[in-house]
C-alpha cells in the first residue's frame, strides 16, 4: 500500500511538471482558438487545431463527428474503464465583444477557447510513456461541438437536411454512438472570478432545458392606407410575450424557472403590416416536471396572442438539455486535487445554477463532473467577458483534470470502478434518446 501512495504521489508530482512544461504551448492553443471564434456546429477552423495537436502527439484520431467534432482515443494497453476529457469547440455571437469576428459576430464570451487548450494539455501529459505506464485503462479526448443553444433556425435546418437530430453536439454524439465506450466524463468551464468567490468551483446541479421556434403568421396590408385589412402577427407576438410574463408568478423558486424569447424577425418592410414575426426561446427549471409544465405554459400564452388578433402560429418545440447532476465520489477526487493546486480555501462549493449545459445529457447517462475555473472577469455571455488568467484557466484546470485521472486509472483503475460501481444512472443511453424524441412537438395553431 505504502508503496502505491509513494508511486502515486511521485506521477502527480511528474504530472504537474509536466503541464507546466508546456504551459506557454497550452496558452497559445487557448489564444488562438480566441481569435478563430466559430459558433456551434460550424467550428471548422477550430477542428483543425485540435486535429493538427493531436497530429502533433501521435494520437489516432476520427474527425467530423456531429459535422465538426474530433476524438482521439489513448489506452494504456492495460484494461480497464475509459475516461472521457472534454473541451466544447463553439463560441457564441455577442456584439461588441473585443474579440468579436467582425463579420459573423461570434466571439468566445462563454471562455470554450480555454477548455479546448485544457483538454489538449491533458492529452499532452498522457501522451508520455512514463506518465501513461503506471496507469490502467484509456483515455479519450474530446473536442465536441455546439454546447451554446443558438441560431436555432440555422440547426433546424441542417436537421431537416438530415444532417443533425439533435441540435447540441453532445446530444449527437451520443445518438451517433460516439460515446458508447466512455465510462466516465469531465470537463472544465471557465467562470467569473467575482461571482465564483474563489478559483476552482463545483456546483452539483444545472438547469435543463427545451427550445421553440415560434412564427405568427399574420396578413400584410398597407400599413397607413389599409391596416384594418391586414392580421399584424407583431402584435400578436408583443401580446403573446405579455402573456408569458404573466406566468411567472405561477412558478416555485426551487424550480429555477428561466424564460427568455427574443424575436428574431419582426417584420419584413415597415410601410407593410408585419406578417411573419418569429420567436425563439428557452424554457429552462431544475427539474424535468417543471420544464414541461413552464413549456405547456408559454404554449398557452403563444397561443393567446394569436387568438387575440386573428392571427395563426406554428410552435415547434425542440429537445434541449437535461439538467446536469455531477457525480459525488468524482467530485470529491476532483476537489481535493484542486486543494493541492489552489489551496484549501480557493476551491468553493456553489449552488444550483440557472444555466444549462448538455454536459447534463452526459450526467443522465454516466459519471461526469463539470467544476469551473474562475479566471475570467466579466459575465458569461456578455461583451466584456474575458479570460484574465491563463495559467489558472487552462494550465491548472488542466492538472486539477490530470491529476483526477491519475486517481482515478492508477492501481488497476481501481477507483475508477468503484466511482462506476457506486454510480446510479438516471437513464439508459434508449431512454435518454427516447425522452428527447418525445420532447418534439410542431404544433399549429388557428383561431378560426
Ligand atoms: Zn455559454
Ligand atoms: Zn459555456
Amino acid at each position: 500500500m505504502g508503496g502505491n501512495v509513494k508511486e502515486l504521489q511521485e506521477l502527480k508530482t511528474s504530472i504537474i511538471e509536466s503541464i507546466d512544461r508546456k504551459s506557454i504551448d497550452a496558452i497559445n492553443i487557448a489564444k488562438q482558438v480566441l481569435k478563430n471564434p466559430e459558433p456551434g456546429f460550424r467550428e471548422y477552423k477550430t477542428s483543425q487545431i485540435v486535429k493538427n495537436e493531436f497530429e502533433k502527439l501521435g494520437l489516432n484520431y476520427e474527425a467530423d463527428i456531429a459535422l465538426t467534432g474530433v476524438k482521439a482515443k489513448l489506452t494504456t494497453g492495460k484494461s480497464g474503464p475509459n475516461i472521457a476529457v472534454i473541451g466544447e469547440l463553439d463560441s457564441l455571437i455577442v456584439k461588441g465583444h473585443e474579440f468579436a469576428d467582425p463579420e459573423t459576430l461570434a466571439a468566445h464570451a462563454c471562455g470554450h477557447h480555454c477548455q479546448i487548450a485544457m483538454m489538449l494539455a491533458v492529452a499532452s501529459c498522457f501522451s508520455s510513456s512514463d506518465i501513461l505506464e503506471s496507469l490502467s485503462g484509456s483515455l479519450t479526448f474530446i473536442a465536441v461541438p455546439a454546447e451554446e443553444y443558438i441560431e436555432i433556425e440555422f440547426r433546424n435546418d441542417l436537421m431537416k437536411a438530415g444532417k443533425l437530430e439533435f441540435l447540441g453536439g453532445k446530444p449527437e454524439f451520443v445518438r451517433l454512438g460516439a460515446l458508447d465506450d466512455v465510462d466516465i466524463a469531465m470537463m472544465t468551464h471557465t467562470d467569473a472570478r467575482d461571482s465564483m468567490g474563489g478559483d476552482i468551483g463545483v456546483a452539483p446541479t444545472n438547469n435543463g432545458m427545451l427550445a421553440k421556434l415560434i412564427s405568427y403568421v399574420g396578413l400584410a396590408a398597407h400599413a397607413g392606407g389599409s391596416p384594418h385589412t391586414g392580421i399584424n402577427a407583431l402584435n400578436a407576438a408583443t401580446i403573446a410575450l405579455s402573456a408569458i410574463h404573466a406566468q411567472r408568478e405561477t412558478f416555485q423558486e426551487e424550480d429555477s424557472i428561466r424564460i427568455h424569447p427574443i424575436i428574431t424577425r419582426g417584420g419584413l418592410a415597415v410601410s407593410s403590416v408585419p406578417s411573419d414575426v418569429r420567436i425563439e426561446t428557452f424554457v429552462r427549471g431544475s427539474n424535468v416536471e417543471a420544464i414541461i409544465d413552464a413549456s405547456a405554459k408559454v404554449d398557452r400564452a403563444l397561443k393567446a396572442g394569436a387568438l387575440a388578433v386573428g392571427a395563426d402560429v406554428n410552435i415547434v418545440t425542440l429537445p434541449g438539455y437535461l439538467p446536469i447532476v455531477t457525480d459525488n465520489n468524482l467530485e470529491n477526487i476532483y476537489i481535493e486535487n484542486a486543494k493541492r493546486l489552489v489551496g484549501s480555501n480557493k476551491v468553493v462549493k456553489m449552488k444550483h445554477r440557472t444555466g444549462s449545459t448538455d454536459m447534463g445529457d452526459l450526467s443522465q447517462i454516466m459519471p461526469v463532473i463539470h467544476p469551473y475555473v474562475g479566471a475570467a472577469s466579466g459575465v458569461a455571455h456578455g461583451p466584456h467577458y474575458l479570460i484574465e488568467d491563463y495559467e489558472l484557466g487552462v494550465v491548472t484546470g488542466a492538472k486539477a483534470m490530470a491529476l483526477t485521472i491519475a486517481d482515478l486509472m492508477i492501481s488497476n483503475g481501481g477507483k475508477a470502478e468503484s466511482v462506476i460501481d457506486d454510480h446510479k444512472n438516471l437513464m439508459t443511453k434508449s431512454q435518454y434518446l427516447k425522452f428527447l424524441r418525445s420532447n418534439f412537438k410542431d404544433e399549429y395553431f388557428s383561431y378560426k
